[in-house]
């Protein structure tokens, strides 16, 4: 799945910040961990924060895994929409020179230039 980062255009510098919450009870007058709470306890509610937290290594902006996600689904919609065009265009050059290139060779054509769009 791309990532794209939602301020900038990177799309290949981040730091991954995988989080694991661990419930404790911590003594109310002096903040000292007294235990781990069990997730049996009824006064417990489980955890809702994200378990990924992704933060641009370009521009630095820290958000939800999912926001740097959709911005990498549109991006690479768009590099595609880009992509569609392009190998039609050599095609029809590369028949009147009869150069076919081989499906593998376009391919790695088309990763080179999606190469030259990321930062
Ligand atoms: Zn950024």
């Amino acid at each position: 799945m791309p990532y794209a980062c939602p301020n900038c255009r990177n799309r290949m510098r981040f730091y991954r910040i995988e989080q694991y919450p661990v419930a404790v009870k911590l003594d109310p007058q002096t903040g000292e961990m007294m235990e781990q709470v069990s997730p049996d306890d009824p006064l417990l509610i489980p955890y809702r924060g994200e378990m990924v937290r992704m933060q641009c290594g370009v521009c630095g902006i820290a958000e939800n895994e999912s926001v740097f996600a959709k911005r990498g689904q549109q991006t690479s919609l768009q590099h595609h929409a880009q992509n569609v065009q392009q190998p039609f265009i050599s095609k029809t050059m590369n028949i009147g020179q009869h150069q076919l290139l081989p499906p593998a060779a376009m391919s790695d054509n088309r990763s080179n230039i999606n190469k030259q769009f990321r930062l």
